[in-house]
């Protein structure tokens, strides 16, 4: 049997090996490091799959975060909701830009941001909302899109482990992650399910307006060159990183299909068990299983992880703590009560190995390894 890894980069790169190589060498060989034309095509390229007005690549995830929350011209203090149960990037730029983030619980079954708890959390200084899609399903895009309406707050989506999915309306419009909010942000971390082989990331929007302020910022807060219109940053993608997601994306869909394939397995499999979890597939939003995590009534997390690792079976915890619990995030006006899902989540949940290479016997023998377990304790 093949090794099992988390994410199989290795074996994947060598399905596209040569084009991949190829694409290199002739960035290589072109002297445009930086802004080239592989640059400006994958953004193109990116626009049409997604459905969107402007593409801007960036330097990675987190910094296409900062930069659509400096766009929004937000004062020290206002207030933006975001979710108790997501990777820190999200909330911690919010910190940095001396915002106020408001953590909220999140629904039980899909595990995105609870339109009960956020409704609550709005108060006359919300400015913005980040919901995450997280492990790759959209959060209730149309209800947050209504309350933010309402109330007249930016939706900004961290659509890191989304990119791919697709959200349909109640009125029947289709519309893909990231590109329903005023903003949209991805990160193309080479285990996301468009990674690059290093660093990159991308704002999205339908705003001619907030598209230019974006394109300055990520450039020093340029307009016209060397003249410095506000405060900026230095976030850029390199055009090799560019080449070679102009490759993966056309793949992207697939890669998609061959995850979908392994969480059906998993589905399958973990069926028989009153006492476990599967991933929840909401009918307005398909999934493409960043992720595939499983959660537990009851969980020694930690053990099962130890088990399925002596057995050479990569297992993670998305994630451990809740963000409201994390030192450098907490604020002593949460109220424990009101994250009831996420403390109880982040005791209870674990993360099986998911990637477009998986074959049938690695899945059998993961399976079996939790079953093992499970017969045991
Ligand atoms: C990975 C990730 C980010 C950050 O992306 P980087 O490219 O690593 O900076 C932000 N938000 C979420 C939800 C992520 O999973």
């Amino acid at each position: 049997m093949r090794k099992i890894q988390m994410v199989d980069l290795v074996s994947q790169y060598e399905k596209i090996k040569p084009e991949i190589d190829n694409a290199i060498l002739n960035v290589v060989q072109s002297s445009a490091y930086v802004n080239g034309p592989e640059v400006k095509a994958f953004q193109s390229e990116l626009e049409n799959y997604l459905g969107v007005k402007h593409v801007i690549p960036c330097a990675n995830g987190t910094d296409a975060l900062q930069v659509a929350l400096m766009a929004l011209d937000l004062e020290e203090g206002d207030e933006v909701i975001t979710t108790d149960f997501t990777f820190a990037a999200t909330v911690e730029v919010v910190g940095l830009l001396k915002l106020n983030s408001v953590l909220v619980d999140v629904e039980p079954n899909t595990f995105n941001i609870s339109i009960e708890a956020i409704e609550k959390a709005i108060t006359p200084k919300t400015k913005a909302i980040i919901p995450v899609h997280l492990f790759g399903q959209c959060a209730n895009m149309e209800a947050i899109l209504e309350l933010a309406k309402k109330h007249n707050i930016k939706v900004i989506e961290d659509n890191a482990q989304g990119i791919g999915a697709q959200y349909t309306f109640s009125d029947g419009t289709k519309a893909m992650s990231g590109s329903m909010g005023d903003i949209g942000t991805t990160s193309f971390f080479p285990s996301k399910n468009l990674g690059c082989y290093g660093d990159g990331g991308a704002i999205f929007t339908n705003s001619d307006e907030l598209a230019e302020i974006m394109r300055s910022i990520v450039n020093h807060g340029m307009g016209k060159r060397y003249y410095h219109d506000r405060l900026g940053v230095n976030s850029r993608l390199d055009s090799i990183q560019a080449a070679i997601l102009r490759i993966k994306l056309r793949e992207l869909d697939d890669y998609a299909e061959a995850r979908r394939k392994v969480a059906d397995h998993y589905d399958r499999f973990f069926a028989q068990y009153d006492n476990i979890q599967t991933p929840v597939r909401e009918s307005q939003s398909t999934h493409v299983f960043h992720q595939y995590t499983l959660k537990f009534d009851e969980l020694d997390q930690f053990a099962l992880q130890a088990f399925l690792g002596e057995k050479e079976v990569p297992a993670m915890i998305y994630y451990p703590v809740p963000l409201h619990a994390q030192e450098a995030y907490t604020s002593s006006d949460y109220n424990e009560d009101d994250f009831a899902v996420t403390n109880n989540l982040c005791k209870t949940v674990i993360s099986l190995p998911i990637h477009t290479e998986m074959d049938e016997e690695q899945l059998n023998y993961i399976c079996q390894s939790v079953q093992e377990y499970l017969e045991k304790n």
